[in-house]
Formats: structure tokens, C-alpha cells, sequence
């Protein structure tokens, strides 16, 4: 391990209530002790790479390979699990980068939550970035079950209900209901991050972590901040 990065872990131990949390392998990737906002920077940076076509990340399996023995991600995406939503090439980046949590509608789920935990407290990622996408069918799917009380198979109906909240805040907002509600089902898990006990919401207070949203475009392959 760097002694710098040594410095920051014993720096940061006691303020994150990680006891019995597992250890973190040695960091192959030096880029986890940016600031939060470098770490935006970056997710953005790569985004405009990604819609103008000057994309840099060639993963490689040498570059695989100098991961094996750690990560340190210098960002948390909480994605959809859409298959027009793949974080790395959005953001134009490679393996060992991006600590990426996916599930359909983006919300924090207890087990997402669990993930997002160990790359914060963990992995030290100084940013979580939640990440909603314009016609997501799972926000569709709760408006829709606002709209009729149509009711989905299996455990669809988890996704529905877990998105609801979000769809019923904007019902009544000019515009499209289900763009309005991808929003509010970003803000709404935004919120819900930060205020997360005893991790994330004492993390975010000790300025270690910072909580953003933003909507990806598929028309355009853009990500908004919202
Ligand atoms: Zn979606």
C-alpha cells in the first residue's frame, strides 16, 4: 500500500463506522483519493468524451490484470439495469474505475444499499452518483401502476412499488408524468443515501462523500445533472 494512501485510511478510520466491516485489498488504482468534486469531473469529463466521440478507455487485460490484487473506484453508480445504460462506456471508463451497483429503476434497495456502504466505507469512493435514464419501462411501470392499478408478475411488483413514491409526487406536474418521475425517483434515492444511517449520512457529514443525481438521454447519450 502507498504510505500516502496508508495516511488516509488511519486519517479517515475513526469517522466511518466501519468495525467488522471486510478489509479493502491494497489499491491498484491510485485515483480513490480525489475530492468528490474531481470525482464528478471525471464521470462528466468522460461523458462529453463519449457523446463527441473522442472516447480514451481501451480496456485491456494487462489492465485487468494490474487490478487483480485491489480496487479503489473513484466513483459509486447506482444505475438501471437497461441494457442502454452500460456505466463504464457512458462514462468512458475502464475496469477498476467505477464501483457500479445496477438494478431496474435505480433505487436502493436494501442489498444496493449494502453495496454502496462497503464502496464508500470501504473501497473510500468519495462519490455516489445516482443514475435514472429517460423512458425507463421500470418508472413506466410504477406510473403506470399509479395511473390503472395495474398490478406485475412475479417480483416485478417490487420495482413498481419501490418507484411509486416517486411517481405519485409528480402526478399532478405539467409535462410528461414518467420523464417527470425518473427525475423524482433520482432525487427522491438521492435524498435517501444521504440520509442513510449510520453509513452514508455520517460519511456525507463528515464531508467524506458526496450523494449527486442525473438522468442519462438515450436519444442523445448525455447525462444531465438534476
Ligand atoms: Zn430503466
Amino acid at each position: 500500500m502507498a504510505p500516502n494512501r496508508r495516511a488516509f485510511l488511519i486519517s479517515t478510520a475513526g469517522a466511518l463506522a466501519t468495525a467488522g466491516l471486510p478489509a479493502a485489498a491494497p489499491a491498484a488504482n491510485q485515483k480513490a483519493r480525489m475530492p468528490a468534486s474531481a470525482a464528478l469531473k471525471n464521470l462528466m469529463d468522460g461523458n462529453v468524451r463519449f457523446v463527441t466521440g473522442h472516447t480514451v478507455s481501451h480496456p485491456t487485460v494487462a489492465g485487468v490484470r494490474e487490478l487483480a490484487s485491489g480496487q479503489s473506484p473513484f466513483a459509486i453508480v447506482l444505475a438501471c439495469a437497461d441494457s442502454r445504460v452500460p456505466v463504464e462506456t457512458l462514462f468512458d471508463h475502464e475496469p477498476g474505475d467505477i464501483f457500479v451497483v445496477r438494478l431496474a429503476g435505480n433505487f436502493v434497495s436494501d442489498a444496493a444499499l449494502g453495496s454502496i456502504e462497503y464502496a464508500a466505507a470501504v473501497l473510500k469512493s468519495p462519490l455516489v452518483m445516482v443514475l435514472g435514464h429517460t423512458s425507463c419501462g421500470a418508472v413506466q411501470a410504477a406510473v403506470d401502476g399509479v395511473q390503472t392499478g395495474k398490478k406485475f408478475p412475479g417480483h416485478i411488483q417490487i420495482l413498481a412499488d419501490a418507484i411509486e413514491p416517486a411517481a405519485k409526487a409528480v402526478e399532478h406536474e405539467h409535462g410528461d408524468w414518467v420523464h417527470n418521475a425518473v427525475i423524482e425517483n433520482v432525487r427522491l434515492n438521492v435524498r435517501k443515501l444521504k440520509e442513510s444511517q449510520p453509513i452514508m449520512a455520517e460519511a456525507v457529514k463528515a464531508r467524506e462523500l458526496e450523494v449527486v443525481g442525473a438522468v442519462y438521454d438515450l436519444r442523445t447519450g448525455a447525462v444531465q445533472l438534476v
